[in-house]
């Protein structure tokens, strides 16, 4: 295998590109394109002597041809040097502006979502959450509503106007779930389902990955990676805290990894303090951090009644608190130049 990434002259025509990416194909070689604002790039998956034999200096369009050192490729900054800006109806991540997702960690009943998606929209938040599909440690706790839920899901878009974002738990439920949701979240525990990945991978819808607990930046990006291979390029990674010695909270919020992503990818990065912390508390002062640290937005956890949450109930904000948090962040983006 070999990977490069070919950078056209800034005057390179469609039919040059179209000419280039045909012999790639030709010599069995995958050619991804990446169309920047100024130059267009294309990221070459091959077979090494194939690739490498090409004479890529005969073509006027070429200017360089440049390897790609890092293991992931196709999310690497060496292949496309600008950040990646998701839409998803109504809402943008990445780009310069600091998206807020929130809703409850579970879809219980259509009140509660249509009450908390309300709030959602009128503090501001972008994109409405909430699990239909839920991946419980214990078999006998709550497990989701399934299809049920995202019915109550694509009720509250319908109500709110906000896309909505919800777990795909299983290979098995892509499709039902593609039905509803606008973005489709692989969870911390399925980062590494590379067959779901490569799934996922295929669909038209942006796809929410999730770190895994256990899971290094590089081991994410690879399964980023995995996503963008087989053609879907909105993915948007969502640091939820790593596991350590620590015991007084969930997990620990590994905010560095937000610095780290935005050096090695152009891929966005939210963070979400909730599941990182367990702990309502910190959930504030962390979605400063994440801020400051230079996120692209958050994914927090809120409910109409906290304390009759069927999960999660003890990280997830009072509606009021959420509306509190949003005027907070308001401030302070403002003042750091943010959106
Ligand atoms: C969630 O966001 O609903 C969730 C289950 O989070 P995680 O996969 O990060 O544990
Ligand atoms: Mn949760």
């Amino acid at each position: 295998m070999v990977e490069v990434v070919i950078v056209l002259h800034e005057d390179a025509s469609e039919e040059e590109i179209e000419e280039l990416v045909a012999v790639l194909h030709e010599v069995g070689a995958e050619a991804h394109i990446s169309r920047g604002e100024f130059r267009t790039v294309i990221g070459v998956i091959g077979d090494r002597e194939k690739v490498m034999q090409m004479p890529f200096e005969a073509y006027a369009a070429v200017e360089k041809v440049v390897p790609i050192m890092k293991p992931y490729k196709l999310v690497s900054r060496e292949f496309r040097e600008e950040p990646t800006v998701i839409s998803v109806g109504s809402a943008v991540i990445g780009g310069g502006s600091f998206s807020v997702i929130a809703g409850p960690c579970s879809v219980e009943a259509e009140e509660q979502v249509v009450k908390a998606a309300r709030a959602a929209k009128e503090a501001g938040a972008m994109l409405f959450r909430g699990g239909a599909f839920k991946p419980r440690t214990s078999p006998y706790s709550f497990q989701g509503l399934g299809e049920e839920g995202l019915a109550m899901l694509a009720q509250a878009r319908e109500e709110t106007g906000l896309p909505i974002v919800t777990e795909v738990l299983d290979v098995r439920d892509i499709e039902v779930v593609s039905r509803y949701a606008d973005v489709l979240q692989v969870g911390a525990r399925n980062m590494q389902n590379f067959l779901m990945l490569r799934d996922l991978g295929l669909q038209d819808k942006p796809i929410l990955l999730k770190r895994g607990m256990s899971s290094t930046v590089e081991e994410w990006l690879m399964a980023a990676e995995y996503i963008l291979k087989e053609g879907n390029k909105n993915v948007i990674l969502c640091e939820r805290g790593i596991r350590t010695f620590e015991t007084g909270t969930r997990n620990t919020l590994d905010i560095s990894s937000v610095p780290m992503v935005k050096n090695h990818s152009h891929l966005p990065i939210i963070v979400d303090p909730s599941h990182a912390t367990g702990v309502r508390e910190l959930v504030v002062p962390l979605c400063k951090a994440a801020l400051a640290a230079g996120a692209d937005g958050v994914m927090v956890e809120m409910h109409p009644n906290p304390r009759e949450a069927l999960c999660d109930g003890p990280q997830s904000l009072t509606l009021d608190c959420f509306k509190e948090m949003m005027d907070e962040l308001n401030e302070m983006a403002a003042f750091l130049g943010r959106k």
